[in-house]
């Protein structure tokens, strides 16, 4: 065979990819492509900090296969007719692809599998790439899915995971495959100014000194919103820039109850990805419903406001919003304070709080960003539905000295905890010097009480 193509989707690296590896096995020659297809942009998808984080990933994924002798063909289009173009071009017998699980790269899959095949040519769709363990490869006895985490990762923990593979030493690209430009960074606007830069490199970086240090502090201070002392490695795994088996394989090389508890939370992604590949709808609808007729009238369209401005009268709450502002990335545990803030205590829809989240999120994920919310909202995978975080005290208990609010709600600056956490406690003069901060939207105990009655549980 002299030419193969790669189809790059959500895998954009070098090192363990096993449809590149396939690919250079099979042919002399392969085309490393990849596909703006307007479709994701129609469908939302297209946030300004994903396209930043993108074309940093593309740019280096360029670099790496020119240092190769290579380059990335970039393509616009809809991405079967732009791979069959390019098949059709190179007269390549095979294309190769990581498998995914949404409801959109499943009909991808299908509607490439029948053009390339009609073309006479052959797709080939490797499993592994975007996952440590397939959807599907271990399901209960009575299902297609593991609907509770515990179960599914004792199976899992006991999957034997391929080799990793290195970075290939050449790639062969033919000269005569058109390229449009890449795309730039800078030339996006309304990005998040604290984005972190997107690509391979970064992303390696990141793991040889997160596998060095940090993940042996992960068990004790994952929670630790101001320490901040989580991976901070999703985006990369959210685009591919590094391979979840080769982290699952590096985490247990290091081994302690950190790298234990790191490997856990990359099971976490693997389940949330075999929810949607077997229930594809659970992206939009209630995975399990409790008939919530959610609030949507004015007042609760201003909460929604406030909330997403990181104004709700709530330190910890607003923290977390503006962070997610500023940086296009939020804390694990803001992220639950947050929403379960949102679903609970304001009784709002939780794809209201799921599509703000995807507007803004470097890592936001269809999979991972809507059955998270869904779990915090109880209508998901969560087997205590109706839990109800309660801000101070996790205030209290995950930011006791207050330097998280500090860091992002500049209004609160001059407070200690405990009153950062409760700014309305102060009383006279002291409260006037902070009524540039605004008061709580919502009492705790109404808030608590409205959605018991909502749940029909008072
Ligand atoms: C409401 C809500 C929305 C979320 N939306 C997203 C999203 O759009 N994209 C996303 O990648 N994660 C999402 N998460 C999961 C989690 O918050 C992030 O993966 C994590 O905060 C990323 O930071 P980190 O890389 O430092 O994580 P670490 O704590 O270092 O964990 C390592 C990796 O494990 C995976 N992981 C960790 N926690 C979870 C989890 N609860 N579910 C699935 N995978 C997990 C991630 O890939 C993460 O990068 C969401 C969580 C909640 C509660």
């Amino acid at each position: 065979m002299n030419v193969s193509v790669v189809l790059f989707t959500s895998d954009l690296r070098l090192y363990d990819h096993p449809p590149l590896r396939a690919a250079l096995d099979d042919a002399r020659q392969v085309v490393p492509l990849f596909v703006r297809d307007p479709a994701v942009a129609a469908a939302g998808f297209a946030a300004p900090n994903r396209l930043a984080f993108l074309a940093d990933c593309l740019r280096d994924l360029d670099a790496g296969l020119r240092a190769r002798g290579g380059r990335l063909v970039v393509r616009s289009g809809d991405v079967v007719d732009e791979v069959c173009r390019v098949a059709a071009e190179t007269d390549a017998d095979v294309v190769h692809m990581a498998a995914d699980a949404s409801a959109y790269a499943h009909r991808r899959e299908a509607r490439l599998r029948r053009a390339l095949e009609a073309a006479g040519r052959r797709l080939h769709v490797h499993d592994a790439v975007t996952t440590a363990v397939p959807p599907g490869e271990v399901t209960p006895a009575a299902s297609d899915h593991f609907a509770v985490f515990t179960p599914y990762f004792r199976r899992w923990s006991g999957q034997r995971l391929r080799d990793t593979l290195g970075a290939p030493r050449t790639v062969g690209v033919p000269d005569d495959v058109g390229s449009e430009e890449l795309p730039v960074r800078a030339e996006l606007p309304e990005l998040s100014p604290g984005l972190a830069p997107g690509g391979e490199s970064e992303g390696r970086k990141r793991l040889a000194s997160w596998l060095r240090g940090g993940v042996n502090a992960y068990e004790d201070r994952h929670d630790d919103l101001a320490g901040d002392a989580t991976s901070r490695l999703s985006p990369h795994l959210h685009f591919g820039t590094l391979s979840p088996v080769e982290l699952v394989h590096r985490a247990r090389q290091a081994g302690g109850p950190g790298a234990d508890a790191f490997v856990r939370q990359l099971a976490w992604r693997d389940f949330h990805r075999q929810v949607l590949a077997a229930r594809p709808d659970a992206a939009t609808r209630d995975y399990r419903t409790r008939h919530d007729h959610w609030r949507s009238e004015r007042a609760a369209r201003a909460d929604v406001e406030a909330w997403r401005e990181g104004r709700t009268g709530y330190p910890v709450i607003d923290a977390a919003m503006r962070q997610l502002l500023h940086e296009g990335w939020m804390h694990n545990r803001a992220r639950l304070l947050t929403a379960s803030f949102l679903t609970k205590t304001l009784y709002v829809d939780w794809r209201v709080g799921a599509r703000h989240f995807l507007e803004l999120l470097v890592d936001g994920d269809l999979a991972n960003n809507q059955l998270n919310w869904q779990w915090v909202a109880g209508t998901g995978t969560d087997t205590r539905p109706n839990r109800v975080l309660n801000p101070i005290a996790q205030a209290k208990r995950h930011d006791p000295d207050g330097a998280y609010v500090r860091r992002w709600v500049p209004e609160l600056a001059g407070l200690d905890a405990p009153l950062v956490h409760e700014p309305w406690k102060l009383r006279g003069s002291d409260r006037v010097a902070y009524d540039a901060y605004p008061d709580p939207i919502v009492d705790l105990a109404e808030g608590l009480a409205r959605f018991k009655r909502a749940r029909g549980h008072d």
